[in-house]
């Protein structure tokens, strides 16, 4: 099964295969397709919003469950689908621009609090489901306090940049801290093997299998703040404006 949302992240129409069909206990149809561009939620991303065409059926993508290795389906239909059906998957492409938009602007605000921040640990993000809000969380050194305007002034430095969001495979991670000194990795999630690293040209790289906005700029309308403090962890939100049509 290849996951084609990690190759080419724009495509939001696939025709494929039924690979194999289960139905819950509970009834719920769980299919595993050939190929998929559905990503389901992961690293703080929420989920495609999607549908599964069939024999003239719509079978709207209820969420995605991962079991043996592979990523299973749930599927709102009564209709009944065979191993070995060809369906079309559709998911909703405007949507996962924004959430594209949304996670490139978490990398970047992580790489700018780190300039500020010395202890700085990065410890996971959180996305809204419509991709317009975001909220990093970090770990620093007592007594840090963050600083917003420089933080946004950071940021917004990268955007006018129109900075390249490069996708670059490395064999194990002591590769990718060769091809990044800088790397940002958290180490809690102990990676190993093969990674995939998103490089922010110049700025920020670090481990990440989620979508992406192609170049900084499409980070344009960002508004930083308000931050909290919930014991050692530092939170910092963010909203996007909407992206413009046909981008
Ligand atoms: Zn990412």
């Amino acid at each position: 099964m290849a996951n084609i949302y990690l190759t080419d992240q724009t495509r939001d129409v696939l025709d494929t295969l039924v690979d194999l069909v289960n139905y819950t206990a509970e009834g719920v149809l769980e299919v595993v397709l050939r190929d998929t561009i559905f990503r389901p939620a992961g690293g703080g991303q929420p989920a495609d919003t999607g549908v599964v065409m069939f024999g003239g059926a719509e079978a709207p993508i209820a969420g995605a469950v991962k079991r043996d290795g592979k990523a299973w389906l749930k599927l709102q239909t009564s209709a009944a689908l065979l191993r070995g059906s060809k369906v079309q998957i559709q998911i909703d492409g405007a949507r996962r621009r924004q959430l594209s938009r949304a996670h490139t602007l978490t990398h970047i605000m992580m790489a700018a609090f780190r300039q500020q921040a010395s202890g700085f640990a990065s410890k996971g993000a959180a996305i809204a489901e419509d991709g317009r809000s975001v909220e990093i969380r970090f770990m620093a050194d007592t007594g840090y306090t963050p600083d917003l305007p420089a933080a946004e002034a950071w940021i917004q430095d990268a955007i006018n940049d129109d900075l390249p969001v490069d996708i670059i495979h490395a064999k194990d991670m002591s590769a990718a801290l060769r091809a990044f000194p800088e790397l940002r990795v958290d180490p809690d999630l102990g990676l190993t093997g093969k990674v995939r690293i998103v490089s922010i040209f110049g700025r920020d790289a670090n481990p990440c299998s989620g979508t992406h906005a192609r170049s900084t700029a499409e980070l344009a309308g960002l508004r930083l703040g308000p931050h909290r403090q919930v014991d050692d962890f530092t939170m910092i939100s963010a909203h996007l404006a909407e992206a413009p049509s046909g981008t």
